[in-house]
This record gives C-alpha cells, sequence and structure tokens, in this order.
C-alpha cells in the first residue's frame, strides 16, 4: 500500500484487484478478503457505516463497512492501522482492509479481531463493575493509549498517534476484561525527527460531548503534535468517571450516564457544549459515598487532572497509568496482578 507513490489507496486496491484479467487470472478478485468472509449479524452502526460479524477461516472477525462517501476515513483507519509497530494488546487487533462490490454498490471494509462484549459503553450500560474490574479496564484501556501517543524510535519505529476521538463508545471490551482502542478514522500521526504532522485542517472533530475546552473555543494549537495528545487526555478523563460511576462501592452504584447527562441535551450542539465546558468550566460531580472509597476517590482524583482546563498541565499518559497502578497495588486486598 505504500509503495504507490502518490496514488490513492482505493487505486492501489482496485489495481490489485483488477490486475489478474487479462492474464489468464480474471478470478484474482475472487481471493480478496471480502470474498472470504460471510457475514453474520450487524453489530454496531456508527457515523461512517456500520460493523458487521463476519466468519473468516471459521473464526469470527469483526467487518466495518464504510459508505463510500467516508472513503477518506477508510483510508485513515487503513492507514493507521498499516503503521509499523501498531499492533499492541491494548489496540483493536486488525486483519485487513478491502474493495468489495455487493448489490453493485462499492464497499469499503475494514477487518478486525471481534470482541462480542462490545463497546465499554455497552458493556457499563450492562453490567456494574468491582474494583479489580475497574481497574483492568481503565488501567488497560490507558496502556492502549499510551502506545498510541508514544513515538518509538528504532529502524522499525512509530510514530507517536493521537486518536481525537476518544470515548467509551470506541473503546471495546475483551473477554479477558481488559479493554482495546478502536476506531481510528480521526487519527493523526507524529514523528518528531522529520517534525512531520499528518493532520486534517478542521479542529472541531470528534464527538461534541467529549470536546475539551480549546476544540469547542477553537484555541488549540495545531501546530504542535502534544495539543492533541492533550485532548485524548481530557476525554479520557470522562471515561474514567463513567467507569467509575458504574463502580460498587459499599453498596452503592450509580446507574450508567453519558458525561454531562445532566447539563446538555441528548444530541448537544457546539454551542451547548461550549457553554458549559468553556464559559461555566462545568465538570461532572461525583456521587458522595466515593469520598470513602479509597480507589474511587483516587481516581476521582486522577480524572480532574485529566480534564483540567489548562491543557498544559493535564496528565500525560503515562503519568495516568502509574498512578492508576500505584492505587491498585495500594491496597494489597484486591490482590491486583499485573500478569493478567
Ligand atoms: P464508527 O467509526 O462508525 O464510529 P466504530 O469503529 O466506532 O465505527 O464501530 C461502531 C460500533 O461497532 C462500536 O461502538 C462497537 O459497538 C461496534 N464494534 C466495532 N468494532 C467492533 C469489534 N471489533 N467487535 C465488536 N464490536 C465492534
Ligand atoms: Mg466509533
Ligand atoms: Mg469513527
Amino acid at each position: 500500500v505504500t509503495a504507490a507513490g502518490d496514488s490513492t489507496l482505493r487505486e492501489v486496491f482496485e489495481h490489485s484487484v483488477t490486475s489478474g484479467s487479462g492474464s489468464g487470472m480474471p478470478l484474482l478478485i475472487q481471493r480478496t478478503l471480502a470474498k472470504q468472509i460471510t457475514l453474520g449479524e450487524c453489530i454496531g452502526k456508527g457515523r461512517y457505516g456500520e460493523v458487521w460479524r463476519g466468519l473468516w477461516h471459521g473464526e469470527s472477525v469483526a467487518v466495518k463497512i464504510f459508505f463510500s462517501r467516508d472513503e477518506a476515513s477508510w483510508t485513515r483507519e487503513t492507514e493507521i492501522y498499516s503503521t509499523m509497530l501498531f499492533r499492541h494488546e491494548n489496540i483493536l487487533g486488525y486483519i485487513g482492509s478491502d474493495m468489495t462490490s455487493r448489490n453493485s454498490i462499492t464497499q469499503l471494509w475494514l477487518v478486525t479481531h471481534y470482541h462480542p462484549l462490545g463497546s465499554l459503553y455497552d458493556h457499563l450500560n450492562r453490567h456494574s463493575l468491582n474494583h479489580v474490574q475497574l481497574l483492568h479496564l481503565s488501567i488497560s484501556a490507558i496502556s492502549g493509549i499510551l502506545h498510541l501517543h508514544t513515538e518509538i524510535f528504532g529502524t522499525q519505529g512509530k510514530p507517536a498517534i493521537a486518536h481525537r476521538d476518544i470515548k467509551t463508545k470506541n473503546i471495546l471490551v475483551r473477554s479477558n476484561g481488559m479493554c482495546v482502542i478502536a476506531d481510528f478514522g480521526l487519527a493523526v500521526t507524529h514523528t518528531q525527527t522529520t517534525g512531520e504532522m499528518n493532520v486534517a485542517n478542521n479542529p472541531r472533530v470528534g464527538t461534541k460531548r467529549y470536546m475539551s475546552p480549546e476544540v469547542l473555543d477553537q484555541t488549540i494549537n495545531m501546530s504542535i503534535f502534544e495539543s492533541f495528545r492533550r485532548v485524548d487526555m481530557y476525554a479520557f478523563g470522562l471515561v474514567l468517571w463513567e467507569m467509575c460511576r458504574r463502580t460498587v462501592s459499599s453498596g452503592f452504584v450509580e446507574e450508567y450516564r453519558p458525561p454531562f447527562f445532566d447539563m446538555v441535551p441528548s444530541d448537544p450542539s457546539f454551542e451547548d457544549m461550549r457553554k458549559v465546558v468553556c464559559i461555566d468550566q462545568y465538570r461532572p460531580v461525583i456521587p458522595m459515598h466515593w469520598e470513602s472509597d479509597p480507589i474511587l476517590s483516587g481516581i476521582w482524583h486522577l480524572m480532574k487532572e485529566c480534564w483540567h482546563q489548562n491543557p498544559n498541565v493535564r496528565l500525560p499518559a503515562l503519568r495516568l497509568k502509574k498512578s492508576l497502578l500505584k492505587l491498585a497495588m495500594q491496597d494489597p486486598s484486591l490482590n491486583f496482578r499485573l500478569d493478567f
């Protein structure tokens, strides 16, 4: 895919699919990934298309089907997954991308590992958590974000990547109780040595409910990559709040609610969000009983450092991961182990 010079990903795929014809191999298309997959049921609908469970070589896979008008998002996500050293136990596992035609409509597919528990959003709606489950989910999720954010230097390195759409619907839950980060359609990459930043020019992308103050009021400095890492950390602070609310403590637990549920309507506008987050500088409040719970009050302090108004003082992913690990280790009765 990278050897194509300035041709688009789509052209590369079209070429690979049609190059067999005329050479006595017109059926080459039959061997592409899409043709090997039998679709089962629809498991998710997002902004850019649908996600289906499929069967590939006798194994369930997830197939994200983009409408062809959202080619840019498919291209971006395919590019990100094709990044060197992108594989990580807390990043959704990638199998491949393909173009296919169904009912004579072009479809763009992105095939990944399938996780039957679905998104963290679904999981929190269906289940409450105990402390160990909360720590596993939060530490694994921040480990995925840390891997994204970190540039790896070497002959086969990895650029730093910022996600730009962190939320519970874009984090999936593995059957072992750990999270993987998914949905890289808006991600940006950065390489320090060349200073090269691969970024779209629209500042207000992502999900409005999770947008940081500097994105909402457009004061974000888009020429500095660090700005995008801090946007991710703001959103992850809200994710921590969503998880903690679903954690049972001294017999108490809250219903699932999205961040700012009590402050903005169900499909908030930029203006709704800007008023609450930038002008009134409101942040989610905590239930009283968290104060007497060392884990929940510990995470409460950390989430405040993630969603700080001033992006420069927000916790970086590594600091947050270490702080969460420390909290987990402090309580010997949790018997918290890292070798999950
Ligand atoms: P979009 O870019 O349209 O938001 P996502 O990649 O976020 O698409 O997927 C939409 C939803 O589909 C997710 O919120 C999740 O519920 C479900 N989903 C996506 N990928 C998987 C997967 N690999 N396994 C299980 N469910 C998935
Ligand atoms: Mg999504
Ligand atoms: Mg997306």
